[in-house]
């Protein structure tokens, strides 16, 4: 076994609801600590899968998903070769990692972060060089610059970031990359960017074509509503598209999953839905807070990190009330995606009684 697995603490799934009801003795509890879509999945993806073609199962899928490929790169105004496909986005984080990293070498974020890319430079034998945030939880692009050494050999950088839910504009991440070797690979995480309220002036999406390490991850499980199908992709510079390609295992994603995937692309009324109640809960919530006089990282995403004096008490408290949030991120802070309306006025009142 390699050393650094030996050593490994694992990631911890989510409970089912049903495990965590049980455990509970409730009869309805509202997982608000994935960052799931709380309006479910388009009725169009339902009737893509219906109507697939169960006699297929005995085939191989489509190793290059094509279809897929295309109808994304003509979303993304990206050449279809500069796409590869992975079962969820968290497939790809391991896939970057296992490909850039080697025992010894570094890896930088800005923390707080997404904990999986910690998790797969531990695997790698890397070490992870983390700059923390500024006091508003922006990204410290002049500490990551400070930080970065020939062993330095990825950069994450997670837009908008989870758990903060801050984002950077895209002019601040280009000039970031240009002060980055042409060895170093910049990987930008937009798993929520749809969330975004500038969404098309934040990303990177275009950004891959003009400088060959950087690398722009999109995901179908948050804003698309597909967290159990298990899809994500990644947009590569020409040349290291080819090389990820021949890393990835060559029918990681299933027919069922691109079929699925396709038909949530092509319904982006669904997807504009999701976004415009997100971001009338995130507007109410701020205002709340405001109100409350309780503090929160500027959230351009589909949560909100927020820091109460008895934070861990509170979480257990909404938990007994049929929420649960996302605790031991940061002492202190709760991280709450953002429900139905319905949801967050019962749990604004829990909040404001509390
Ligand atoms: C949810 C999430 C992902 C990946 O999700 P998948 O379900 O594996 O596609 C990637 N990055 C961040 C920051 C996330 O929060």
């Amino acid at each position: 076994m390699k050393e650094s697995v030996r050593k490994l603490q694992p990631y911890v799934p989510e409970k089912t609801l049903a495990t965590l009801q049980a455990e509970l003795g409730i009869d309805r509890l509202v997982r608000l600590s994935a960052n799931e879509n709380p309006y479910g999945t388009s009725p169009k993806v339902a009737e893509a899968v219906k109507n697939w073609d169960f006699s297929e199962s005995n085939r191989y899928p489509d190793g290059d998903a094509l279809a897929l490929r295309q109808a994304i790169a003509r979303q993304q105004h990206v050449d279809p070769a500069q796409l590869v496909f992975s079962v969820g986005l968290d497939e790809m984080i391991a896939m970057v990692s296992r490909t850039f990293l080697a025992a010894g070498d570094q890896v930088l974020v800005s923390a707080p972060t997404f904990s999986e890319y910690a998790l797969h430079a531990e695997i790698e034998g890397a070490k992870l060089v983390a700059v923390p945030t500024l006091a508003n939880d922006q990204v410290d692009f002049d500490g990551l610059i400070n930080a970065l050494t020939p062993a330095v050999k990825m950069v994450w950088l997670c837009n908008p970031n989870n758990p903060t839910g801050t984002s950077e504009s895209l002019a601040d991440i280009e000039a970031f990359i240009q002060q980055v070797p042409a060895e170093t690979m910049v990987l930008i995480d937009e798993a929520y960017i749809d969330f975004a309220s500038d969404a098309a002036n934040l990303t990177a999406m275009q950004l891959p074509a003009k400088y060959d390490n950087v690398v722009v991850m999109r995901t179908f499980s948050k804003a698309y509503g597909l967290a159990n199908f298990r899809i994500g992709y990644a947009v590569f510079s020409q040349t290291y598209a080819p090389t990820m390609q021949a890393v990835r295992l060559p029918y990681n994603v299933n027919s069922v999953t691109q079929v699925a995937a396709l038909a949530a692309l092509k319904d982006q009324a669904f997807v504009k839905e999701t976004v415009a109640k997100n971001a009338a809960e995130r507007q109410a919530w701020m205002a709340f807070f405001d109100q409350q006089g309780i503090r929160y990282d500027l959230s351009d995403a589909n949560f909100i990190f927020f820091t109460v004096p008895k934070a861990t008490k509170l979480a257990d408290y909404l938990l007994h009330h049929g929420y649960s949030l996302r605790t031991g991120l940061r002492a202190g802070w709760l991280r709450m995606t953002f429900g139905t309306a319905t949801d967050g006025e019962a749990l604004r009142k829990l909040i404001a009684q509390n």
